[in-house]
């Protein structure tokens, strides 16, 4: 997997760049906006991280030109403003998820590797299975082992963030800006109260366990008996 980083804050793009590499990717690193839309336009890559503020060309004006010329590589973009306006300019340009600054790396990684699985998933998905647990998109509907399982809007949307993101330990930041708002207090203990309703309905009476704590980290929902 091949991927861009336009950046043009010199540690945050070796950092980057390092940490990318060693999590198995190929690395292009482009210092200033220019270069980053000729590589864009150029080469093939299966992911850009695209900063926002540049000093010649900003990261909307690349994004705009890339979806202009029918290009529809993922696009993260990075964001030093947390502002709603940017994030909805963002999406509407057609980025597909955006990170603001300063961020965890880990949360990065998170992001970077849904957006690469998202790629190459089928659009038209209406039902996410692990185990013997399925969650029907459509009727919003949860069933163990054939039985259905009640949940609120919260717990159905909390459930499947987890599913979507299996494997990935998700930190209580990124759990607070997908299911809750934003400006979520993330010092609250909300999260761990709705992983722990979660949890009763869907691994208390069944076998195997699929939501793991990963203690100081977050949580994440796992097959153990898979692969
Ligand atoms: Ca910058």
């Amino acid at each position: 997997m091949k991927l861009l980083i336009v950046e043009d804050e010199s540690k945050i793009g070796d950092y980057l760049r390092q940490g990318l590499s060693e999590a198995g990717f190929t690395v292009d690193l482009a210092r200033n906006g220019l270069d980053g839309h000729h590589l864009a336009m150029t080469e093939e890559f299966d992911l850009l991280i695209l900063d926002v503020m540049l000093p010649d060309i900003d990261g909307w004006k690349i994004l705009k030109s890339l979806r202009e010329s029918g290009k529809h590589v993922p696009v993260l973009f990075l964001t030093a403003r947390d502002s709603v306006d940017d994030r909805v300019k963002g999406l509407e340009l057609g980025a597909d998820d955006y990170l603001v600054k300063p961020f965890a790396f880990s949360e990065l990684l998170a992001r970077v590797r849904t957006l690469l699985r998202r790629g190459t998933a089928p659009t038209n998905e209406t039902k996410l299975t692990v185990a013997d647990l399925e969650l029907d998109l459509m009727g919003r509907r949860v069933t163990r082992a054939g039985k259905h399982i009640q949940l609120t809007a919260k717990e159905f949307a909390l459930l499947e963030l987890l599913v979507r993101r299996q494997g990935e330990v998700l930190p209580r930041s990124l759990i607070a800006s997908q299911v809750w708002d934003m400006n979520f207090d993330s010092d609250t203990n909300v999260i761990d109260v709705a992983i722990r309703r979660l949890r009763a309905k869907i691994d208390e009476n069944f076998e195997p366990k699929l939501i793991h704590t990963r203690r100081g980290m977050g949580y994440m929902l796992d097959n153990p008996d898979a692969g």
